[in-house]
């Protein structure tokens, strides 16, 4: 075909979100098929899709070609609309308190079945399904199943058709994806020399690695200190604030010396600490910390200067957290 055609049908893709080639009227028919079935298989097909927050959350479950599943979960709020995806099926980071993690990694997902899971929720919006009158999908967070920086290729490539403006990709700002890591420092060394303001957020969970090593195993490997320094790194190449996550668990690690000295390694830098109410997963002895607790542990990063935030979970009564809806639905 002429080299227009990728133009085209790259417009028809990244630009209007259209996914039915035999609608594309500025094709002839007979490259509209050949289109179709040489350039477009499908990727994600659904399997279940839930529900909450009077329609503003909306989490689906896809199957991939060869019968792996992956989860995303679209949330509406009143100034933006974000996207949580998948890099991974299943995930080799074995951390004990996330549904994902208990299964181990299947297999990495490709840079398209990654775009395809953001295209799936613009096409919601676009077709109304999501209440207000936002019309895209503004920000993009790899905190579904998977450890994005260990599929760094796709996960590049697909953060590359997110930003890069139409035709190559959909526009987005780089400000409103967040890359979501247990902490592969060279990867995030790696992260922060792409040139790109993406958000970058630490799952740290522990300030002291003698927790951290069994909460996020591969602390062995990279501890929370060169976790830190790469962090830090990141901070300096982009200018852009580093979240921590610390998701809080009831008894483990919520205790109030633990808070001081996170807040003790986190002073004075480009960092703010998003805390997360643990989401249990079936069959878990963790439960989320007591509301008493948890208001502690934000005083203490307060009073020792870190800014906090206590994130707005959403989405548990349809198995919202990392794996669950999965993990449920397993084969
Ligand atoms: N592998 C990446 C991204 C996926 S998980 C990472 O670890 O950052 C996204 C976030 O959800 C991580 O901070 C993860 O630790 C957290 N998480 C996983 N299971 C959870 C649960 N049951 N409750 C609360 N947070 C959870």
């Amino acid at each position: 075909m002429p080299a227009f055609r990728a133009d085209q049908v790259s417009r028809h893709w990244f630009g209007r979100w259209e996914d039915d080639p035999h609608t594309w009227s500025d094709l002839s028919p007979s490259d509209r098929e050949t289109v179709a079935r040489e350039l477009l298989p499908t990727l994600l097909t659904p399997v279940r899709e839930l529900t909450c927050d009077e329609g503003a959350t909306v989490k689906m479950l896809w199957r991939l070609h060869d019968g792996s599943r992956v989860e995303s979960v679209l949330m509406g709020y009143r100034d933006r609309i974000t996207m949580c995806v998948s890099s991974q099926a299943g995930c080799g980071m074995n951390c004990p308190f996330c549904a994902t993690g208990q299964a181990g990694l299947t297999r990495n997902l490709s840079t398209a079945e990654i775009v395809e899971q953001v295209l799936a929720g613009a096409r919601m919006i676009k077709a109304g399904l999501i209440p207000g009158d936002r019309e895209r999908v503004s920000n993009v967070v790899f905190m579904g199943m998977g450890e994005p920086l260990a599929n760094y290729r796709a996960l590049m490539g697909a953060i590359h058709r997110l930003v890069d403006p139409v035709p190559a990709g959909l526009g987005m700002s780089a400000r409103g994806i967040t890359v979501s890591t247990v902490g592969l420092v060279p990867r995030i060394r790696d992260l922060a020399e792409e040139g790109l303001p993406l958000r970058l957020a630490v799952s740290l969970h522990a300030p002291d690695d003698a927790l951290r090593d069994t909460l996020v195993p591969i602390n062995t490997r990279y501890p929370v200190a060169e976790v830190l320094d790469a962090a830090w790194f990141y901070a300096d190449r982009t200018g852009r604030r580093v979240s921590i996550e610390y998701a809080l668990i009831k008894d483990v690690n919520d205790q109030r010396w633990r808070a001081e000295l996170l807040a003790k390694r986190l002073r004075g830098h480009l960092v703010h600490v998003n805390l997360i109410p643990l989401n249990p997963t079936p069959g878990s002895q963790w439960t989320a910390s007591e509301p008493r607790d948890e208001r502690a542990f934000v005083q203490a990063l307060e009073e020792g200067g870190v800014p906090v935030t206590v994130r707005d979970t959403r989405g548990r009564e349809i198995d919202g957290a990392c794996g669950q809806l999965a993990a449920a639905e397993a084969p």
